[in-house]
């Protein structure tokens, strides 16, 4: 799993990255920056982004399988 951002709806507020410091931190305008690498099901960081991701005020962070963004 990956986490991903619809920059057409977020915001810049953050509250993401405080909710999951580990993956998410703040560019200098305040937008989110993702880290990399991949999530493993049933580890609880995966837990913690699905908590970050039900918590964005507009619905713009979500987690995506990695299959689908394979290079
Ligand atoms: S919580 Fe949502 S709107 Fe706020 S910075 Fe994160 S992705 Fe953007």
């Amino acid at each position: 799993m990956r986490l991903e951002v619809d920059w057409t709806r977020c915001d810049g507020h953050g509250l993401c990255a405080q909710l999951l410091p580990e993956a998410i931190w703040l560019d200098e305008h305040g937008f989110p920056v993702l880290r990399e690498r991949e999530m493993g099901e049933g580890f609880a960081e995966l837990r913690d982004a699905r908590r970050a991701v039900a918590a964005c005020p507009v619905l713009a962070l979500r987690l995506e399988r990695s299959t689908a963004h394979a290079r």
